[in-house]
């Protein structure tokens, strides 16, 4: 792997886990620069992303199965079954509060939603024209930025 352009700029951007999202503007602009030119940096950067947003893919999926197992628990009632209801509880009351932790703690709701932006403006720029045309003034602002 390359070294990094600039190893200071490089320590700070590590320190914040290569997550500039809530910098002001005017500060950004040399970390964006250095992103841009530090293919290390970057591919730390998108790393850390990746990890964010699988752990919270992953919290969510824990907290859907803990949910099911519940209902299949209650349904079924076999013996013990408020134990089992209330570990499955439990779990799910465990899940929903790591993924509030991720949601908080990291920018992975921001890069979701940027991903989602990325998906529907490449759906809107293989949609015909005509039918590209009937969508809404400010969906298509929301889409195109233009
Ligand atoms: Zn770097």
């Amino acid at each position: 792997m390359n070294a990094c352009v600039d190893p200071v700029v490089g320590k700070i951007l590590a320190g914040w886990r290569y997550d500039i999202s809530s910098l002001a503007p005017e500060m950004c602009g040399d970390y964006e620069a250095h992103l841009v030119v530090c293919e290390r940096c970057h591919s730390r950067q998108r790393l850390h992303r990746a990890v964010d947003i699988s752990l919270i893919v992953l919290a969510s999926v824990s907290a859907g199965v803990f949910l099911l197992a519940f209902g299949v628990i209650h349904h079924l009632e076999p013996r013990h079954a408020l134990i089992l209801e209330l570990m499955a509880l439990g779990g799910f009351v465990l899940s929903a509060l790591i993924w509030l932790i991720v949601a908080v703690a990291t920018p992975a709701p921001t890069t979701m939603v940027d991903i989602a932006r990325f998906g529907a403006r490449q759906v809107h720029d293989r949609l015909p024209a005509e039918i590209r045309d009937r969508l809404p003034e400010e969906l298509r602002m929301k889409l195109t930025g233009s």
